[in-house]
């Protein structure tokens, strides 16, 4: 073996697809249900979206992103996520001017340079909802609702809802302040990592995984003690929207989610399925994301889940079947000749929507029937020069082993109606 992927890349192969339909398929209709319409941007953009859309302090700009000078010497980058692109989209093409709320979904791969593990990959896929252009609690509610209803509507049983509000800038401000001096003279406890966001990203402190520094923040001031009243009539109004739509939720006041430009609603929604309480879906409200592209203020809330873990999680649960479709006709033949008629056969049936397929690798009609049987085949066809002289072929129940005679003169309808009965 010569050749491997790059590390930290994997394929998709083709048994596992089956869960990664189930999962594209539960998105795309929920998400016309609840009236987003899809929307493709570029794999790459100029490193600035990023920069400046998810903030050059974040882990995910400073550390793991895929940068590189193109032929024409700009700095390109492969997307780490999709909300900056689908902002930079909306400005670009002038949506604002368009329609008063835009609400959009996306589903495809991003990629960050991460130590790879299970379930995380460098390549790895989204899927995501933004609706920009209403600051209604309503919709935050409305977007919680969209995550939760597509990870239940795939077989999840106990999914959960983490909620906080993080505020507007201002609220923040001070929040950061007293945050700053609660952890100075603790300072030396922190790990590395949050020595060093004391003063550049002290958020993120928060949520680092580091057990002394959870000990640490855990009797420190909490975010919701800081919102101003505003902020604070919104909260209180999707969690008075959540309740009407009976969703459970559990406020965690040290949630502030990875990236810069959140806004008030910030949200997980977990699965307690396996035990463990890792978020699949991650999401908040971004008022401030569209002005600092350079567009008019403009309110937009929106979330992201990870397919790779999601699909991870239903092969655990068996939820999904991973057989994928059988063949429902194997045509086999004995000859040159009935296979030739054969092939016509065959393409005349896929018209019609049947999985079929003939042999392609000269096996006898003992070898064909075996591979029949092995890719689950409910019928076959026989055909072979008797057949072919009188006009008709041999349908054999693979289940039951009964065999007919089907006139080649009408074989599209009849075997159509055995195959669908
Ligand atoms: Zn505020
Ligand atoms: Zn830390």
């Amino acid at each position: 073996m010569k050749y491997y992927a790059p590390k930290g890349l994997s394929d998709i192969l083709p048994e596992e697809i089956p869960y990664w339909h189930a999962v594209e398929g539960e998105v795309r209709s929920a998400m016309s249900s609840y009236n987003y319409r899809e929307i493709r941007t570029p794999m790459m953009e100029k490193t600035e979206v990023f920069a400046r859309g998810v903030g050059e302090d974040t882990d995910v700009v400073s550390k793991e992103m895929y940068t590189f000078d193109d032929k024409g010497g700009r700095s390109m980058t492969l997307r780490p996520e999709n909300t900056a692109s689908v902002v930079r989209a909306y400005l670009e093409h002038k949506f604002f001017g368009k329609e008063e709320l835009s609400k959009w979904y996306y589903v495809g791969p991003m990629f960050r340079y991460e130590a790879p593990q299970k379930g995380r990959s460098r390549q790895f896929h989204q899927y995501g909802a933004e609706a920009i252009g209403s600051d209604d609690p309503a919709l935050d509610a409305e977007l919680i609702t969209l995550a939760i209803d597509i990870l239940t509507s795939l077989g999840l049983e106990d999914v959960g809802l983490k909620l906080n509000s993080i505020g507007c800038p201002a609220d923040r401000e001070d929040y950061i302040e007293e945050l700053v001096s609660y952890l100075e003279p603790k300072q030396e406890g922190l790990c590395a990592d949050c020595q060093e966001r004391l003063t550049t990203n002290p958020l993120r402190i928060l949520d680092c995984k580091n057990e002394t520094c959870q000990e640490i923040v855990k009797d420190g001031p909490v975010m919701t003690d800081h919102l101003c009243e505003d902020c604070q009539v919104h909260f209180d109004e999707v969690k008075s929207y959540l309740g009407e739509l009976e969703v459970d939720y559990v406020i965690e006041p040290k949630l502030v989610r990875g990236l810069d430009y959140y806004t008030k609603t910030v949200f997980e929604v977990f699965s307690e399925d396996l035990g463990a309480q890792d978020a699949l879906v991650g999401g908040g409200r971004y008022d401030g994301l569209v002005e600092l592209f350079g567009g008019e203020p403009t309110p937009a809330v929106g979330f992201a889940g990870g397919i790779e873990r999601l699909v991870l999680l239903l092969e655990e649960l068996e939820r999904v079947s991973h057989s994928g479709e059988g063949l429902d006709l194997y045509v086999a033949t004995i000859d040159e000749e009935s296979k030739k008629v054969a092939v016509k056969i065959q393409r005349e049936l896929r018209k019609v929507g049947l999985i079929t397929e003939v042999d392609y690798l000269g096996k006898s009609l003992q070898g064909q029937l075996g591979y029949a049987d092995r890719y689950d085949a409910k019928y076959t066809a026989i055909l072979g020069p008797r057949e072919l002289e009188d006009d008709e072929l041999t349908l054999r129940n693979m289940e039951s082993g009964d065999q007919i005679k089907v006139s080649l003169d009408n074989y599209v309808e009849d075997i159509g109606k055995r195959i669908t009965d």
